[in-house]
C-alpha cells in the first residue's frame, strides 16, 4: 500500500471520530460539566439551601470563579457542578 493510501486512511479514521463525538459534545452545551449523580443522590444533595445552609459555607465547598459560580465538594468527587447556593447532608460549617 502507498503511503497516499495511509494517509488518506488515517484521515477517514479521524474525520469519523469527530462526526461520532460533535453531536455529544453539542447536546452536552459544556464539555467539561460533571455531576457525580450516584453520590450526589446518597448525600440527598439538593441545588438549594436548607434551614440557612448552603455549600458556600461549609467546610467540603471549593469555589468557582467566581461567587456565584458552580464549584467542586471534597466529599463528592468527579462534580464541577455543585452550586454554591446547594445543600447535602454532609454540610459541616466552614470554620
Ligand atoms: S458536603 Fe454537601 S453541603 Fe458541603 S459543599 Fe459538599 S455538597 Fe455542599
Amino acid at each position: 500500500m502507498t503511503t497516499h493510501h495511509e494517509s488518506r486512511r488515517k484521515f477517514l479514521k479521524i474525520s469519523g471520530s469527530a462526526i461520532i463525538l460533535a453531536p455529544v459534545l453539542v447536546a452536552s452545551g459544556n464539555a467539561s460539566a460533571a455531576a457525580n449523580a450516584a453520590l450526589r443522590t446518597s448525600l440527598k444533595y439538593q441545588p438549594k439551601p436548607l434551614d440557612g445552609k448552603q455549600c458556600s459555607g461549609c467546610a467540603q465547598f471549593v469555589p468557582g470563579a467566581k461567587p456565584d459560580a458552580n464549584g467542586t465538594c471534597k466529599i463528592i468527587p468527579n462534580d464541577n457542578e455543585i452550586a454554591p447556593t446547594g445543600y447535602c447532608v454532609g454540610w459541616a460549617k466552614k470554620p
